[in-house]
C-alpha cells in the first residue's frame, strides 16, 4: 500500500525540480532544501556521474592523530559549561579526545598530573563547541570554489561584477569565471544578470553566475557560444532561455535544465574535488567556531554516491567538524535499496535523521499557508500533501528513523504537527527529537501544541534579519510577519528550539545568528525591530547553538555541554557574548576552535 505512494512521489517530485511557475525573478533565496531545482541541475550537468570517489585525492587516515594518554588542562578559562545549571569554571582538563574534569584550580590538583599541558586562556570565554543544526553540505561544496558574489560582500551589483572583472583579468584562456549568491531582492542595482552586463566582465572567458535561489543563472555570451545556445534553441517550457526581443537568449537561464545546459560545458565541474572542497567548507565551519553540522538534504545532489563522500571524509585527518546527516525523501526509493540505517556511522559522521520537505518556501511564495498571501490569490504549495505525510512519518518511524520535517507556512505546520501526533498516536517516535525545520510562522496554539508534544523547531533566523522587510511589505503583512521565528514564546514554554543559516541559503554563522537572535533588527533597516516581544536572551540563544542542537542532532550525549566524559570540542571567544552590546555578538572574535582535543582553528595562525 504504502509502495504505491511512494512511487506516487517521484513525478510530483520531479515537476517541481523543474518548475519556474512559483517564481518571478524578483523572489527571494528560498530554502536549499526546497529547492530541487539544484538536483535537476546536477543531473542535467552530469554531474551524478562524475569521477568516482575512489579517484579522489587520498584523504588519509584518521589512525595517530590522538595521543590518548596525554593530559592537558585549559586554566585561567571563563568557562561557559552550558551545563543544567549554567555554571561556570575556570579549568577544564581533556585526555585526548574527551573531557576530563571541569572546575578550579583545586580540583585540576586532585588530578594528580604534574606533566600535564597548561594551556593559559588569558581569561578569555571558553564554550562549547557551536552546532549549526541546518545546512546543506555538497551544494556547499561545490559551490566552495566559486567567487561568492552575493550580497553579505557586495552590496551594489557594480560592486560584484568589478570582483569579477578582477578575477577574468587573472584568468587562464577559456577559464570560466564562476560566480554565487547574486541577489537581486537585496543587492543595489539592475534585476538581471543579462550578456551584455556581463560581457563587460569578460568576452574572451565564459562567465557564470548564480542566483542565490539557485533557481536562476546568468552568463555572458561566451559562456552561451562554449553551450552552442542560439536563438533556434528550443525552450523547454518549465525551464527556458530568457530572451530579447529578437528572440536572442539575453544570458539569464531560468530552471535547472536551462542552467545545466550551459553549467556543464564548464570542464571545472568534471574535474571537481568534491572532497577537498568540503574540507575546505570543514574549515570554514572551524573558523566560526562550528565543531558539528547537520546536512539536511543528503543525495539530493548526487544520490546515494553521497554516502561514498561522507565515508572518505570519516577517514581524513582534515574532517574536524563532526557530521550528522538527515537522508532526503527526495530519493526514498533509492535509498531503500541501499544498505543504510539511522544511526550508522561514528561520532565523526553519523546518519541521525529522514528528512522531509513538506511545502516550499514563505519567501518564494510557495510556503503552504492558511490564508493567501498579500496581494495574491495563491496560498502555496503542499510539496507532501497532508495524508500522505501522516503515512510518510508512520512509515519511516516503523523502519526506525528520527525525522526532521520543513514546513515554513502555518498550513505547513498544521500538517507537520497533525503527522506527529497521529505517529504519537501509535506509540512511535517517543524517545526521539521530533525537528520541524524552520517551523516560520507560529500561531499561539501552534506553539502550545508543539510544548504538548515535545516537538522541537529549528528556526532559520536570517527570515528576520535578511528577508524581514519583504516578509512585511511583500510577503505576509505587518501582523503574521510578526509571527515569524517566535524564539521567545518556545521559550516561555519551555519548547527545546535552534538556530540555523541553512547555507547557502544564508551563510554559516553561529554568533550572527544569536546577535539575530537577541536583537531581531532588520538589514538595513536597522531602527525596526520585528516583534520586539521575541526577542530572547543571549543565555537562551547560547543554549540554542549548542545544548539544544547537539540534542537536536542526536549526539548531546557526546557533545554539547563542556563535561567530563564528553568530547572536547571548544571554542575560544575574545569575549563573553553575555557582556557585549547585543549588535556586537555577531562580530566578536573566535580566537581558537578545538575538536576531539586537538585545535583545529586558531586566528593567530591564519
Ligand atoms: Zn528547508
Ligand atoms: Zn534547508
Amino acid at each position: 500500500m504504502f509502495k504505491e505512494r511512494d512511487n506516487a512521489l517521484t513525478p510530483e517530485f520531479h515537476e517541481l525540480a523543474t518548475s519556474t511557475q512559483a517564481l518571478k525573478h524578483d523572489d527571494t533565496a528560498p530554502c536549499t532544501c526546497c529547492s530541487p531545482v539544484f538536483s535537476a541541475l546536477v543531473h542535467e550537468a552530469n554531474w551524478d556521474d562524475m569521477t568516482s570517489p575512489e579517484a579522489w585525492r587520498e584523504a588519509g587516515s584518521r589512525r595517530d592523530i590522538y595521543t590518548p594518554a596525554a593530559i592537558a588542562i585549559f586554566v585561567n578559562a571563563k568557562v561557559i559549561t552550558m551545563d543544567d545549571d549554567f555554571s561556570e569554571a575556570s579549568c577544564v582538563a581533556i585526555q585526548g579526545e574527551k573531557i576530563l574534569a571541569v572546575g578550579d584550580r583545586e580540583d585540576m590538583e586532585k588530578l594528580e598530573a604534574p606533566d600535564a599541558e597548561i594551556i593559559d586562556c588569558e581569561g578569555k570565554t571558553l564554550l562549547p563547541g557551536f552546532i549549526e543544526p541546518h545546512f546543506h553540505f555538497l551544494p556547499c561544496s561545490t559551490m566552495e570554489a566559486f567567487e561568492n558574489v552575493g550580497p553579505f560582500r557586495f552590496e551594489t551589483v557594480h560592486g560584484a561584477l568589478d570582483r569579477l572583472q578582477e578575477l577574468a583579468e587573472s584568468a587562464g584562456p577559456d577559464e570560466w569565471i564562476m560566480g554565487r549568491q547574486f541577489d537581486p531582492s537585496l543587492q543595489q542595482g539592475p534585476d538581471l544578470l543579462t550578456r551584455q552586463l556581463l560581457d563587460q566582465v569578460s568576452t574572451s572567458n565564459p562567465v557564470f553566475v548564480y542566483n542565490a535561489s539557485m533557481h536562476f543563472a546568468y552568463c555572458n555570451s561566451r559562456a552561451l557560444e562554449v553551450a552552442g545556445i542560439t536563438k533556434d534553441t528550443p525552450d523547454n517550457p518549465n525551464s527556458p532561455f530568457y530572451r530579447d526581443d529578437n528572440g536572442e537568449p539575453n544570458g539569464v537561464l531560468a530552471g535547472g535544465i536551462a542552467i545545466g545546459a550551459v553549467a556543464k560545458h564548464n570542464p571545472a565541474g568534471k574535474t571537481l574535488d568534491l572532497v577537498a572542497n568540503s574540507l575546505a567548507v570543514v574549515k570554514r565551519a572551524n573558523s566560526l567556531g562550528i565543531t558539528l553540522f547537520c546536512d539536511q538534504a543528503t543525495g539530493m545532489t548526487r544520490g546515494v554516491k553521497e554516502i561514498d563522500v561522507y565515508n572518505t571524509l570519516a577517514q581524513s585527518p582534515d574532517m574536524t567538524t563532526r557530521l550528522r546527516y538527515s537522508l532526503s525523501y527526495g530519493i526514498q526509493e533509492r535509498w531503500d535499496n541501499y544498505d543504510i540505517s539511522c544511526g550508522d556511522g561514528n561520532h565523526v559522521v553519523r546518519c541521525t535523521s529522514w528528512k522531509i520537505v513538506s511545502d516550499g518556501s514563505n519567501q518564494g511564495f510557495s510556503g503552504l499557508q492558511r490564508e493567501p498571501y498579500l496581494y495574491r490569490e495563491d496560498k502555496g504549495i503542499p510539496y507532501v500533501e497532508a495524508d500522505i505525510l501522516k503515512d510518510m512519518v508512520v512509515d519511516r518511524a516503523n523502519r526506525g528513523w528520527a525525522l526532521a520535517i520543513h514546513a515554513n507556512g502555518d498550513q505547513a505546520i498544521d500538517n507537520v504537527l497533525d503527522a506527529y501526533e497521529n505517529a504519537f498516536d501509535q506509540g512511535l517516535l517517543t524517545n526521539t527529537p521530533c525537528r520541524i525545520e524552520h517551523c516560520s510562522i507560529l500561531h499561539d496554539e501552534h506553539i502550545e501544541r508543539i510544548a504538548k508534544m515535545g516537538l522541537s523547531p529549528s528556526f532559520l533566523i536570517g527570515h528576520v534579519y535578511y528577508w524581514g522587510q519583504a516578509m512585511r511589505d511583500k510577503v505576509f503583512g505587518h501582523s503574521k510577519a510578526c509571527l515569524l521565528d517566535r524564539t521567545a514564546a518556545c521559550e516561555e514554554k519551555g519548547i527545546r528550539w535552534t538556530l540555523h543559516s541553512d547555507e547557502p541559503v544564508t551563510e554559516m554563522g553561529p554568533l550572527r545568528c544569536v546577535e539575530n537572535a537577541v536583537t531581531r533588527k532588520m538589514w538595513k533597516e536597522p531602527e525596526t525591530i520585528l516583534a520586539a516581544e521575541e526577542c530572547i536572551s543571549v543565555e537562551a540563544a547560547l543554549r540554542s547553538i549548542t545544548r539544544d542542537a547537539a540534542w537536536q542532532c542526536h549526539s548531546d550525549h557526546e557533545v554539547g555541554t563542556i563535561e567530563p566524559g564528553k568530547f572536547a570540542d571548544f571554542v575560544v571567544l575574545e569575549t563573553d557574548p553575555r557582556e557585549v552590546d547585543p549588535n556586537d555578538i555577531g562580530n566578536i572574535q573566535v580566537l581558537e576552535t578545538w575538536m576531539g582535543g586537538r585545535r583545529v582553528y586558531s586566528s593567530q595562525s591564519r
